[in-house]
C-alpha cells in the first residue's frame, strides 16, 4: 500500500494517556512525537522558579517580557533508549515537569493569550513538513486544523485518575492521595473547557477514542488502522 506523509493531531481530557499512545504510534509508522503539554509545563516551571506565580495569580508582564526576550527556549532531545525527554534551556526538567507542583498551575498558564500564541508559532514550524504526531488540547482545533487524522481521547474521571496515581506511586511519589489527584484532574478539565483562549474542545472531523475499557494493544491497533485508512493514496 503507497502512503502519503500526513499529520496527526491527538487531543483530549487530562491523563487519558495521550502521550503514550502519540508515542507508540509514532514509533510504529517512524514519525516524530511532539508533546504540547510538556511545553506548556515547562513554560510553568519556568514561572515557578523565577517566582512569577503567587497562589494563582501570575504576574503576566514579566513571563511575556521573558517570552519575548527569548528567555524560554523548549527542545525535546532523544534518549538513549529511544525515548524523548523535554530541555528547558538546556536542562533535562522531564522530572520536574511531571510534578504535582506544575500540575496544580499549568492549566493557569496555559490560559494566557500570549503564552499560547507563543507555544502555537512554535507547533506549528515544528510540523511544517508534516510526518508528525502532536498530542495537546488544541492541535485539531487551533495548531493543525487540516491534520489529515484528528483523534479525540477521552475516559472517566476515575479511570484517568486511578493511572495519573499509579503513574506518582512508579515514580516515588508517596505523599500524594488519590482524592488530590482526582481533584487536580477534574479540576484542569473544568479550565481547559471554559478558558477563552482555545478551549479544549473536539473538532468537528475528529474520532472519538474511549479508552476507558481497552487494552494498550487494542487502541494501538485501532489507532494505527485509523493511521493507514488516512495516509493511503
Ligand atoms: O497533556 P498534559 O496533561 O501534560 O498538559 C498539561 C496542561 O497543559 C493541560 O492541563 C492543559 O492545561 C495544558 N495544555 C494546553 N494545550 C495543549 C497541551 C496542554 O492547554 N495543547
Amino acid at each position: 500500500m503507497k502512503l502519503k506523509k500526513i499529520t496527526i493531531a491527538i487531543d483530549g481530557h487530562s491523563s487519558t494517556g495521550k502521550s503514550t499512545m502519540a508515542k507508540t504510534l509514532a514509533k510504529r509508522i517512524g514519525y516524530a512525537y511532539v508533546d504540547t503539554g510538556a511545553m506548556y509545563r515547562a513554560v510553568t516551571l519556568f514561572a515557578l522558579r523565577n517566582k512569577l506565580i503567587k497562589g494563582d495569580k501570575v504576574d503576566e508582564k514579566a513571563l511575556k517580557e521573558h517570552l519575548k526576550h527569548g528567555d524560554i527556549v523548549i527542545t525535546f532531545r532523544p534518549t538513549k533508549d529511544g525515548k524523548s525527554v523535554t530541555v528547558l534551556n538546556g536542562r533535562n526538567v522531564e522530572r520536574y515537569i511531571r510534578s504535582m507542583r506544575v500540575s496544580n498551575v499549568v492549566s493557569v498558564i496555559a490560559a494566557i493569550g500570549f503564552v499560547r500564541k507563543e507555544m502555537v508559532r512554535q507547533q506549528q514550524a515544528m510540523g511544517k513538513d508534516k510526518g508528525l504526531v502532536m498530542d495537546g488540547r488544541d492541535i485539531g482545533t487551533v495548531v493543525f486544523p487540516d491534520a489529515e487524522m484528528k483523534v479525540f481521547a477521552t475516559a472517566s474521571a476515575q479511570v484517568r485518575a486511578q493511572r495519573r496515581f499509579d503513574e506518582l506511586r512508579s515514580k516515588g511519589d508517596t505523599t500524594t492521595t488519590f482524592d488530590e489527584v482526582l481533584a487536580n484532574v477534574t479540576e484542569r478539565d473544568r479550565i481547559d473547557s471554559t478558558r477563552k483562549e482555545s478551549p479544549l474542545r473536539q473538532a468537528e472531523d475528529a474520532v472519538v477514542l474511549d479508552n476507558s475499557n481497552l487494552t494498550f494493544e487494542q487502541q494501538d491497533e485501532w489507532l494505527y488502522q485509523l493511521y493507514l485508512e488516512r495516509a493511503k493514496c
